[in-house]
């Protein structure tokens, strides 16, 4: 049985007690996390969300990209969200290396050019958080009324604290 397989096996036996479900598109409690993909931060359970709560965009870092504009845009505008936390975590792949060496690393690898790619990798954990949401905050796309606040996640304890308050 391949991984794929037990994926679908597991869904079935999901399936079987599925107990329906009528929320909305709208999240329940109107708010955005964005937090890195790591495997170890499992976003529901941490952060007492309940499924229907939360639009959680994820991606490598939880750093702001064209994508999470893209995907905030739709939560904020056509979905209606005005919150966002911006959750970082320690011992994250992205931390304490550089453009340089992720770059170096793919093309050692395969030979192709990544030389373009930035990863957004970072030095300090609660200055990547401080410095996405200014991003956010300073986007010319994003509507003004939404509250930004930052976090990092500790990966070690389970506990979150708090490094970007909101205004
Ligand atoms: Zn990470």
């Amino acid at each position: 049985m391949t991984l794929f397989d037990e994926l679908l096996e597991a869904n079935a036996r999901y399936a079987q007690t599925f107990p329906g479900t009528d929320l909305t598109v709208m999240p329940a409690r109107h708010i955005v996390i964005l937090t890195c993909m790591d495997a170890r931060i499992e976003v529901v359970d941490a952060f007492g969300l309940a499924v229907g709560d939360a639009h959680i965009l994820r991606n490598a870092g939880g750093r702001v990209t064209d994508d999470v504009i893209r995907s905030l845009l739709i939560s904020s505008d056509i979905v209606g969200t005005r919150h966002v936390a911006v959750i970082h975590h320690t011992q994250c792949g992205l931390r304490d290396t550089t453009n340089e060496q992720l770059q170096q690393h793919i093309q050692d690898e395969r030979e192709i050019d990544a030389a373009a790619i930035d990863f957004r990798p970072f030095q300090d954990t609660d200055e990547s958080v401080r410095e996405d949401i200014a991003l956010l905050e300073s986007s010319p796309l994003l509507r003004k009324d939404i509250d930004y606040a930052g976090f990092v996640y500790d990966v070690a304890n389970g506990r979150m604290r708090s490094v970007a308050p909101p205004e």
